[in-house]
């Protein structure tokens, strides 16, 4: 038998290998294996098996990792499809559907050394006094680890090996398992008694999964092999019957406890269920909801974590709970969506707008999309869930590839907060700059701080201020790696990069030398500057900061959350890091400090990252009895984005924007591919993009609705010392040019040291 190797070398080959004797019944199509490669031994997926090869001399196979194949076929599947599909190599996109730990086996089964006891054979033969007080407890307990037996017998494993020496005991080794929440204590809950509106979109979503496991019962897989495999389909062109629902819902209004349900429901039609949250929002809290559901009652099944903070042993473990089928629901972040359930009954995509689905390296999937198309190739019933849905995912409710469930009130009875917008440019008369804090702002807090009330600050840039400038002569200090400025941190008295991490120590003259002028000042506004004119204004209060620099321990998180919780503080100053998910009941009064920044990025989606954000970040204000309220300060207060997310208006906010996109036939109309060119050299990448250019006018420039815009430098022209120029590619039929660049690509020669690279459906034109 020969078995076809995809190895974990980006070559877009596949080798054929022998299978020798003593490992034929082992290997299937799947299994992970260990080949020899000219002098090396490499790792690779079976993809395929044969009778016969073309190929004269094959070498043969060294060794099987795992008993069971690890990547299903059904997974298999799916892997080839993102190759195709983000126009990657194959060995690429199959390599990302296994967690490193399962992958390399670095991590196996820990194991422990048990103590059992046997059944007697007649009378309890004479036993000195040590091994008598040892074989009570055996006795009682039947079966123990060795090390718990001496730590309880206060005894050495001398002593018990003399049991074992007469035939009482065995010792033998079992697999411990490591469950990263083995400490936590999770109470079950029960269903709740859905709302209306909550009870309908629940209906639709089961009467669409017990329509798919009829249509599954007769033949296994109504969607696979039909379209997926040949043709090279995009998520929103494929269609069976559309089983993926949009469930919009504002924030509080119960979407989980809909999630949880439809779960149930997989769980009793005998089938599994994936769950995406983004990696920020998987905290325990969330985690907890899920177990507390499942790990008791009825139901009773394992849920298993996939979560980049596990250890790789923790990963490993939860991993092949799924693949033995003995856990049925997996919660995790992006690269959950290649849990190898089976079957499939359900996917859960939650805050499905989050760019945090995009993988920025290549395989540069959207698991998101992936999620739909696993959903179409198995069978399963696919819901994407948010308070702010993205523009793609809303228009394909529009032209009626999925569909709408709309839950617009909070389930339990909460008022949306009153969001109040402050007009910065009013606060500047007087000359004296901008101020932090409006007058209105500061009262509002004052207000809390009284009232024992909790208050959360958000401004989506950490450090002090985010540039040091001359007044003089206009020097500001530049990263010499990227084209960006550096950012003050003063607790550290440094500048620092935020893209590549280059720090220097402050200047105290104007570093410019036709300059030197003493009065170098700073710009622009961070967090840590937040913090610290808060604590001047109201020197009582107790505030913490929640930023990454502030988190310096793996555990900082939850222990200012918690303190947060706990009445233990009263101001919250954050980022992102604290702008979704998190559910504080005393939190009545939440401060944008500064909305316009995410309104300045250079990238057509600055306007619906603004609104997301905003409404996100309001959704943390009046979620317990007393109603919330949100100050949104900002320099442009009539900008669509900032308006509509105070009237709590997403469709009102779509349609502008909808309109927008049109016109410039950016997505949703329309599909991207971003080809980005980088180099130390600027002059040779410059070069590379114009003559990527010609090549890509001869390729596809033929193509039905094909826009082709660049190159033009990276709206970054410079990261990390290198150089980047762009172009992108418009089009309606993004599976038609994947295809052409797939081919087009591997066939150019580069200088050495300029590469390219092809993002499709970006996520970030950065
Ligand atoms: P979302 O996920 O939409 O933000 P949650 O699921 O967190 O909303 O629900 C918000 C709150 O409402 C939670 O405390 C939840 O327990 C409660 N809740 C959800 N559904 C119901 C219901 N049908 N009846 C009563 N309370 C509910
Ligand atoms: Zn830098």
């Amino acid at each position: 038998m020969i078995a076809r190797v995809s190895l974990e070398l980006a070559l877009r080959k596949e080798f054929d290998y022998l299978i020798p004797a003593d490992l034929a019944g082992q290997i299937e199509v799947g299994s992970r294996v260990q080949v020899p490669f000219g002098p090396r031994k490499v790792l690779g997926c079976v993809t395929a098996l044969a009778g016969d090869s073309t190929r004269v001399k094959l070498k043969p196979i060294l060794k099987v990792i795992g008993a069971k194949a690890l990547v299903t076929p059904k997974v298999l599947k799916l892997a080839r499809w993102i190759g195709e599909y983000y126009c990657c190599a194959p060995e690429t996109a199959l390599k990302s559907v296994l967690p490193e730990a399962v992958r390399r086996e670095q991590a196996g089964w820990r194991e422990l050394l048990h103590v059992r006891a046997l059944p007697l054979a007649g009378e309890l033969p004479k036993l000195a006094k040590r091994q008598k007080e040892v074989w009570n407890i055996i006795e009682e307990r039947r079966e123990l680890p060795l090390t718990e037996l001496i730590e309880m017998a206060e005894t050495t494993a001398a002593t018990i090996r003399r049991l074992e020496d007469k035939g009482l005991i065995a010792i033998t080794t079992e697999i411990s398992e490591r469950d990263p929440y083995a400490r936590e204590h999770v109470l079950p809950t029960l269903p709740l008694p859905l709302n209306p509106a909550q009870a309908r979109a629940l209906a639709a979503i089961i009467t669409t999964m017990d329509g798919r496991q009829e249509r599954g019962s007769q033949s296994p897989n109504p969607v696979t092999g039909l379209r997926l495999t040949g043709s090279r389909d995009s998520p929103s062109t494929l269609r069976s019957i559309s089983a993926t629902f949009l469930l919009h819902g504002v924030t509080g209004s119960g979407k989980t406890e809909v999630y949880l349900q439809a779960i149930a429901h997989a769980l009793e039609q005998g089938r599994g269920a994936i769950v995406l949250v983004p990696e920020i929002s998987l905290t325990p809290q969330t985690v907890e909801r899920f177990k507390a559901r499942f790990s008791s009652g009825r139901l009773q099944t394992l849920v298993a974590v996939l979560h980049s903070h596990l250890s790789s042993g923790e990963r490993h473990d939860e991993w092949h709970k799924i693949r033995q089928g003995r856990a049925r629901i997996v919660i995790g972040a992006r690269s959950a969506i290649f849990a190898p359930i089976d079957p499939l009954g359900l996917v859960i995509v939650d805050e499905e707008h989050e760019n945090t689905y995009k993988q920025e390296e290549a395989p540069r999937y959207h698991a998101r999309d992936v999620a739909i198309v696993r959903g179409q190739m198995e069978g399963a019933t696919v819901v994407l869930g948010s308070a702010t849905p993205s523009m793609e995912s809303f228009y394909n409710c529009q032209k009626g590839k999925y569909t709408l469930l709309e839950l617009p009130e909070r389930a339990d009875d909460k008022k949306m907060p009153m969001v109040r917008v402050v007009d910065m440019r009013q606060t500047m008369r007087g000359g004296k700059g901008v101020p932090i804090f409006s007058p209105q702002l500061k009262e509002a807090i004052a207000q809390r701080l009284e009232r024992k009330e909790q208050v959360i600050l958000f401004l989506n840039r950490r450090g002090y201020s985010t540039a040091l400038q001359c007044p003089l002569c206009g020097f500001v200090a530049g990263c010499p790696n990227c084209s960006i400025s550096l950012t003050y941190h003063r607790p550290e008295q440094k500048l620092r990069c935020h893209i590549c991490g280059h720090t220097e120590l402050v200047p105290t003259v104007c570093p410019n030398d036709k300059c030197r002028h003493p009065g170098i000042r700073y710009s622009g506004l961070g967090t840590q500057k937040v913090e610290e004119t808060l604590l001047k204004i109201f020197p009582r209060a107790r505030i913490k900061r929640m930023d990454s620099d502030a988190l310096k321990r793996k555990d900082d998180f939850r222990r200012i959350l918690g303190d947060f919780r706990a009445g233990r503080l009263d101001v919250l100053v954050g980022t992102q890091m604290i702008a979704k998910g998190l559910h504080f009941p005393n939190v009545t009064l939440v401060g944008i400090v500064y909305a316009d920044m995410a309104l300045h990025q250079p990238d057509f989606r600055a306007g619906e990252r603004t609104f997301q954000l905003l409404t996100q970040v309001a959704g943390r204000a009046g979620r317990g009895d007393i109603e919330g309220e949100v100050f949104v300060q900002t320099f442009t207060p009539f900008h669509p984005a900032i308006q509509y997310s105070r009237r709590h208006d997403f469709a009102g906010f779509f349609e502008q924007e909808l309109e927008f996109r049109e016109q410039l036939k950016y997505p949703p109309v329309s599909r991207i591919a971003l080809l980005t060119m980088k180099g130390r050299n600027e002059e040779k990448v410059k070069f590379s993009a114009n003559h990527l250019r010609h090549e890509l006018e001869k390729a596809v420039g033929e193509m039905k609705g094909l826009i082709m815009k660049g190159p033009a430098p990276a709206p970054l022209l410079r990261t990390e010392t290198y150089y980047r120029y762009q172009i992108m590619l418009q089009t309606p039929r993004m599976s038609i040019l994947s295809h052409h660049l797939a081919q087009l690509l591997p066939s150019l020669a580069w200088p050495e040291d300029v590469v390219v690279s092809v993002d499709v459906d970006p996520a970030d034109l950065g």
